[in-house]
């Protein structure tokens, strides 16, 4: 496959890595495919970053055939950039394509415009600690008729954008309200998609949690509201008694590569890890007899996020003094040490530029 690249004739100037903040500032390029029943995949081309035109009954616009992967490249102390674990974006973009009836993309093919793309961009892989350049590669339904059909006609993309450090003033737990109203996905819808329908209908709450003072909203299940999903943008890991339980790929829960990383860093350190159903029952009781030890968010962005402070119908429940537990910490550190090329990486999750 051949990717056209047009550089830009004023490539702009590289923010101050105290400027960087969350996917403000985007680089100089963009890639850019469409694809077409008969043609398949085509047009692969790296062009200067900034608006393009889209027809007003562009599918998206309207029906919102829209999926999204969200992952990042580092740059090592000897100033090389690596990506952490792109297959599994890759390998997650063709199951939500397929949820949403949108085109698959050859893995290999995805791997070597992911590389080109990042190798263009890569002098924007910014260097101060806790920074990275985020990589969030996207695809939408693009027919130009108001008709409505599996998609025929469509265009998969890469931005980049160099992003700060998320805990710059150190890990804070975070507050987090439980929510009791709206639900995000069901089974058999498109929970497991990421896709930004998904984001669509679970603004309101998140609205909602901001202004009562939390900063995220923990989603219960969409039938009962009786078992634990997970967070806004991430996945959630509670350490009760010993274990750590994490709820289970049920098909409304996303699978995150940062929840998968999780697993297999603890469960190579000898923890007992359980994929399964947890109840807001059986959380509250851990929270008020106190064998709720730790509890976490974790996701790309953030990578794992202490939680401190849960709240539930009215009732709040502080979880390990507000502090930030030994087993967050450990992951965090492992994960980010093999994520920045700090710590040796035995699971083969690194992957290079060349
Ligand atoms: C992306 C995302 C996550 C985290 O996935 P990672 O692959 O770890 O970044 C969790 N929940 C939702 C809803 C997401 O969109």
């Amino acid at each position: 496959m051949e990717i056209k690249i047009t550089k830009t004739a004023c490539p702009k100037v590289k923010p101050d890595s105290s400027e960087l903040g969350f996917g403000k500032i985007f680089t100089d390029h963009m890639f850019i495919m469409d694809y077409s029943r008969e043609k398949g995949w085509y047009d692969a081309r790296i062009v200067p970053f900034g608006p393009f035109e889209i027809h007003p009954a562009s599918t998206v616009l309207h029906y919102g055939s829209e999926i999204f992967e969200g992952l990042k490249a580092y740059r090592r102390e000897d100033g090389r950039v690596q990506m952490f674990r792109p297959i599994e974006n890759i390998r997650r973009m063709n199951n939500s394509a397929e949820r949403l009836c949108l085109p698959q993309i050859d893995e290999e093919m995805a791997m070597e415009i992911l590389k080109t793309f990042v190798k263009c961009e890569e002098d924007w892989t910014p260097s101060a600690p806790g920074t990275s350049l985020y990589l969030r590669p996207f695809m939408y339904g693009n027919d130009e008729t108001l008709g409505v059909h599996a998609v025929h006609n469509a265009r998969f993309m890469i931005i980049a954008s160099p992003v700060g450090s998320y805990y710059k003033e150190g890990i804070n737990p975070v507050k987090i309200m439980i929510e009791d109203q709206d639900v995000r996905a069901v089974r058999g819808g498109t929970g497991y998609a990421k896709c930004g329908g998904n984001y669509a209908a679970s603004n309101r709450a998140g609205e909602r949690a901001e202004q009562k003072g939390y900063s995220q909203v923990l989603w219960l299940d969409g039938v009962e509201r009786k078992y634990i999903e997970e967070v806004g943008a991430m996945n959630v890991m509670f350490k009760i008694n010993g274990e750590v339980v994490t709820p289970a790929l049920t098909g409304s829960i996303l699978p995150g590569i940062t929840r998968k990383s999780c697993i297999e860093v603890l469960k190579s350190e000898g923890y007992k890890v359980s994929e399964r159903l947890l109840s807001i029952d059986e959380l509250e009781a851990a929270m008020a007899d106190g064998t709720l030890e730790e509890a976490w968010g974790c996701g790309t962005a953030a990578v794992v996020s202490p939680i401190g402070e849960l709240s539930y119908k009215g009732e709040i429940f502080t979880v390990n003094e507000g502090k930030i537990g030994e087993v967050t910490q450990k992951l965090y550190d492992t994960l980010t040490g093999i994520q920045w090329g700090k710590i040796e990486d035995k699971f083969g999750w690194i992957c290079p530029l060349d």
